[in-house]
């Protein structure tokens, strides 16, 4: 089976047996070990001295905890939007009453840092920047250091959802400057869903000492202080944890250059192999992610029907999302993921695509 949906993702057997593992008392030392050890794995995968928090929720869970635990109602803040999750942020942001600026680009383009640059020079209030690294519903990487640097030149706060980017892509949290980076463990962590994990910078406690959005399940002074004594606030989802520190031993033994140099080659085999089927990417090559790839639907094709068939033969792929339904399909590489498991999808792609109505005319 090829699961290729840009999460939740494959897990190697080594985490799968680790799920397997019997209940601890999680207000127990064994626990402390295991929470210290993945919070330990995770500072250095997220290249940071910031304490990372490990979270029982999906990664939206994740975005909510960054929003409420740095802005009150009527905060100004920007939202770089560039598709599907990016609108979700800002709409949170929204809902919890933060007074929000949307800087919308073209679903399937990446954000211009200069543009950035200029809605914070045209409102100088702004107080905090909300973005996402890595666009799951376009396949686009928005070239996120130069967009930390700008907003590092207006010394505003910065929100990163690297939801799917974090363990897979380069992401440097303290030398780019980013406050609050989010990620979730069935993305690249090779984890079961579960955990979403958020990291804390000084300054996006500064923020939370005057934040004022309700805020119980999700306040990271209570995850702080009982991080401190190698807890959680409240239950923490055991078994995920178990997966998750198995999938960050077997990262760390691949190492994080090699995991970042092998999602770039899983990447570029992917969409060479899509350009061979006669078949073109959604975003501007250079932008294309290196996690999951969004495939344009050429005249004839009927996604659903290509989904469906591509199912008979074993390969598990995703349509588009909201504006981009029937308009592309996505294929995952992210996480636990090779060169060969890619030339399996794209053999069954090509066996399937004419099926699918799709008619080659180059
Ligand atoms: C998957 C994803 C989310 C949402 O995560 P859930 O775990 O489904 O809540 C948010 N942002 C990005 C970029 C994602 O890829």
């Amino acid at each position: 089976m090829q699961l290729r949906v840009p999460g939740p993702t494959p897990c190697p057997p080594r985490v799968l047996d680790a799920m397997t593992r019997q209940m601890i008392n999680h207000r127990g030392k064994e626990f402390a070990e295991i929470l210290q050890s993945t919070t330990g794995l995770l500072q250095q995968f997220f290249n940071t001295k910031n304490d990372v928090y490990v979270l029982t929720a999906s990664g939206t869970g994740g975005m909510e905890a960054a929003v409420v635990n740095t802005l009150s109602p009527g905060d100004p803040v920007l939202a770089v939007t560039t598709g599907y999750f990016g609108e979700r942020l800002a709409n949170m942001a929204g809902i919890y009453g933060a007074q929000v600026t949307r800087l919308d680009f073209p679903w399937g383009h990446p954000a211009d840092p200069d543009a950035v640059s200029q809605a914070l020079q045209n409102d100088p209030g702004i107080k905090a920047v909300l973005m996402v690294h890595n666009e799951t519903s376009t396949g686009v990487t928005n070239p996120l250091p130069q967009l930390c640097q700008v907003v590092k030149e207006f010394d505003k706060l910065l929100v990163v959802d690297g939801i799917s980017s974090m363990g897979s892509l380069e992401f440097k949290v303290d030398e780019w400057g980013i406050d609050v980076a989010i990620t979730a463990s069935q993305k690249g962590w090779m984890a079961p869903p579960g955990l979403a994990m958020i990291s804390f910078s000084p300054r996006a406690w500064e923020a939370h000492a005057c934040a004022t959005m309700p805020r119980f399940y999700w306040d990271l002074a209570l995850a702080k202080r009982f991080l401190n004594k190698g807890q959680t606030p409240f239950t923490p989802a055991v078994s995920t944890l178990y997966a998750m520190l198995a999938a960050l031993e077997l990262m760390a033994e691949e190492g994080q250059q090699g995991i970042i140099d092998r999602h770039q080659r899983v990447a570029d085999a992917t969409r060479k192999g899509v350009k061979v089927l006669g078949l073109s990417l959604l975003p501007p090559e250079e932008f294309a992610s290196n996690t999951v790839s969004a495939v344009l639907v050429p005249q004839g094709l009927d996604t659903k029907q290509l989904q469906r068939l591509m199912a008979q033969q074993d390969v598990i792929l995703s349509g588009g999302q909201g504006a981009l339904e029937g308009r592309i399909f996505r294929i995952g590489h992210l996480g636990w993921v090779t060169e060969e498991d890619v030339q399996i999808v794209l053999k069954a792609l090509e066996s399937v695509l004419p099926r699918a109505g799709f008619v080659r005319t180059a």
